[in-house]
């Protein structure tokens, strides 16, 4: 059997140049208690909620080496779409922040119906307006990348050089950023004696699968990825991550095989951003058991997924499985109406 060895694919990532925006590397922890509630495998958490600026999350990673690009071509705004709560648009609008640079946030609306009150104000939107970003309204019907463009053409007209963060910031060069969580994770597991079965995180926009993917690929082949959609749209979702890592396999130089790409479907709810019974026990059994504070679109969704393989029995007790925490908490003060607690 093969060891893990993440050095091929730490060198491989070397020649990317990045920010430093994110706090690295971010703990592998057990979660013992959730473990023994549902009767093993013996359960990991990657705390990738903990990277650190604006309340962190797993798009600062992508965004440590995306906005090393906005930099090097000059850029001096950031413009940014995506949903009300957004938690890809809050840490671009702590990253600009940080690096003193302009936001400005495309705001989609009617890609779900506010599911309380405090969802127009409260978590991501409050901390938007807290890093002082500028705020411009799209529907999410129509052509939401015609209103992007036109948001830059006026910002280029007043004399500004703006950058345009891909969705989610996935396309492959995210896709190659996140793949450094592989490096961790492997050496994280090696010091720790533990040879992981799966990894399982909730996918949404492809990067974050893809380069975990095209990272196992290179520096954990014996682990599966495992995404849990949580668009209710698994099918795109799948077509996206696989596009997204065959782009990041040719600019690292790693093979791509389409049948490492797995996207779980049937827990994502009724709609993305509507949460429903398994996530919301997944994430009071996450708080209650492991004090970590899950969020009610991704997150909760991810490990509500993955409670529900273990109760399917994917897994023997004494294997062992890691959940990426890939963030979101602050979405859970705009979904608080919701939970019930
Ligand atoms: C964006 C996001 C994801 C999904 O990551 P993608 O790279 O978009 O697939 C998962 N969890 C949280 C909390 C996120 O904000």
């Amino acid at each position: 059997m093969t060891t893990e060895d993440p050095s091929l694919l730490a060198s491989r990532l070397s020649v990317f140049p990045r920010l430093g925006l994110a706090s690295l590397p971010t703990p592998l922890e057990p979660m013992r208690r959730l473990t023994a509630h549902l009767g093993g495998p013996r359960l990991w958490v990657k705390r990738e909620d903990g990277t650190g600026l604006g309340f962190g999350g797993n798009k600062l990673r992508k965004l440590d080496y995306v906005l090393h690009e906005a930099i090097a071509a000059k850029a001096d705004v950031l413009v940014s779409g995506g949903v009300v709560q957004s938690n890809s648009q809050r840490q671009v609008a702590a990253a600009a922040a940080k690096l003193g640079m302009e936001c400005h946030l495309a705001v989609y609306h009617g890609r779900l119906a506010p599911p309380t009150p405090e969802y127009a104000t409260s978590g991501n939107a409050l901390l938007n307006r807290l890093f002082g970003a500028h705020f411009h309204d799209v529907p999410w019907t129509g052509n939401r990348n015609a209103a992007i463009e036109e948001l830059g053409g006026r910002l280029r007209e007043e004399g500004r050089r703006p950058y345009f963060v891909p969705y989610g910031v996935s396309n492959p060069l995210g896709a190659i950023a996140y793949a450094s969580t592989i490096v961790e994770i492997a050496e994280q597991s090696r010091a720790l004696g533990v040879r992981p079965a799966a990894i399982v995180h909730c996918t949404g926009s492809a990067g974050t699968q893809a380069g975990l993917v095209v990272g196992a690929s290179l520096a954990m082949p014996e682990t599966r990825i495992v995404g849990i959609d949580i668009d209710a749209e698994p099918e795109r979702v799948r077509s996206d991550v696989v596009a997204c890592a065959r782009g990041a396999a040719d600019l690292i130089g790693a093979r791509f095989d389409e049948s490492d790409v797995e996207v779980v479907a049937g827990h994502a709810g009724p709609a993305y951003g509507v949460p429903h019974a398994a996530t919301i026990e997944a994430i009071k059994l996450a708080g209650a058991l492991e004090a970590l504070a899950l969020d009610p679109v991704y997150s909760g969704k991810g490990l509500a997924g993955l409670i529900a393989l273990i109760r399917a029995r994917r897994w023997q007790p004494d294997m062992d499985v890691i959940f990426v925490h890939t963030g979101g908490a602050p979405a859970l003060f705009a979904y608080q109406g919701v939970l019930g607690i």
